[in-house]
């Protein structure tokens, strides 16, 4: 497969985070750590963010939630190191990754079996069913264990944190998460958010599925058309699935050439393509095959927050450094 080709970065109107983000991307050796665009609980997020940029992480993916930027922006300011991308998650329709979980109270017996299956911990249940709000990221693990039925996903809702979000001074990049993938839509978007989406890194977050070819091109030059700076493509496999199973991203690698080949087919260069849903330490080596060797990086979610949640900052840099060695050592 064509390797995908990248513009000339001295050419382009870059931050040096930006720029350095782009050069791990061409690098075919960019991380992006992905708090969760519902995921909104700042002490976690303070520990996530700093121990990642310590490690060298190229870019913090983080919810459009003002206390979580600014606690963010307040970690970040205090290292001594050149700091990551930050990048902010947006909905462009009903997407699942944005989403909180619902108890109906009357139907919970308090059988506690959804209790072990949540990775954020956010379910409790001292007497009653506990639900903290902050932790959930709406991944809809405990939705099936409920005998009962009580629970239940509802849309996380972000549009009066839009402008703000894209107002933050250190935010230099957008994920736009689409499910329907519509380029009308995304039309719409960038002429809504036109000035505040100026000079920022713009990324496409999608799952390929049923989508018809076409309309994952156009989807992709609606952006490129809106966009002076390159524009990426995070192709989804499972969301927020991340497990340690070898296989787990299967799907995301799978989607990935599936992409490729659709630009292909069409004569077009390859984009920019990054993979998330189900990325853990295995998918590294996956990678190292030849027919994923165009595939710039990964985002990887929940398996980066559960492997250092509960760790102290010097075992939680070391971890997360040995986590994304082997995708910097490509
Ligand atoms: S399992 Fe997922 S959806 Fe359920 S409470 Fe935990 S984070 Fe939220
Ligand atoms: S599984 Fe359902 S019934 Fe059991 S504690 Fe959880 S919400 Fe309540």
């Amino acid at each position: 497969m064509t390797q995908p080709s990248h513009t000339n970065l001295s050419t382009l109107p870059l931050s040096k985070a930006q720029q350095r983000m782009l050069e791990a991307l061409a690098r075919r050796r960019f991380f992006k750590l992905i708090g969760g665009g519902s995921f909104t609980e700042t002490e976690k997020i303070a520990h996530l963010a700093k121990s990642y940029a310590m490690a060298g992480v190229d870019c913090i993916d983080l919810a459009p939630d003002f206390d979580v930027l600014s606690t963010v922006e307040t970690v970040l300011s205090a290292l001594p190191q050149p700091h990551p991308v930050l990048m902010v998650s947006l909905p462009l329709d009903p997407d699942p990754h944005f989403r909180k979980i619902e108890l109906a109270e009357a139907d919970c017996i308090r059988c506690g079996l959804c209790l072990p299956v949540c990775p954020t911990e956010a379910l409790t249940l001292p007497e009653a069913l506990e639900i903290s709000q902050s932790l959930c990221y709406g991944c809809g693990r405990c939705v099936p264990m409920c005998p009962t039925d009580a629970l239940s996903l509802l849309p996380f809702q972000v549009e009066n944190q839009v402008h703000n979000a894209l107002s933050h001074p250190l935010v230099e990049a957008v994920e736009i998460h689409s499910q329907y993938v519509d380029p009308f839509m995304l039309d719409a978007f960038f002429q809504r958010w036109h000035l505040l989406l100026q000079n920022k890194l713009i990324a496409l977050c999608f799952r390929v599925d049923t989508i018809p070819a076409e309309q994952i091109i156009r989807f992709y030059q609606t952006a490129q058309a809106h966009s002076r700076l390159p524009v990426l493509l995070q192709i989804d496999g499972a969301p927020m699935s991340g497990n340690d199973d070898p296989e787990a991203s299967r799907p995301a690698l799978d989607a990935a050439v599936h992409t490729a080949e659709l630009f292909e087919a069409s004569s077009l260069p390859i984009p920019i393509i990054t993979i998330s849903g189900g990325i853990n330490r295995h998918t590294a080596q996956w990678l190292q095959q030849e027919r994923y060797q165009f595939i710039a990086g990964v985002g990887m979610g929940t398996v980066a927050r559960k492997a250092i949640w509960s760790l102290s900052e010097p075992e939680a840099i070391q971890v997360a450094t040995d986590l994304m060695s082997g995708f910097k050592a490509r």
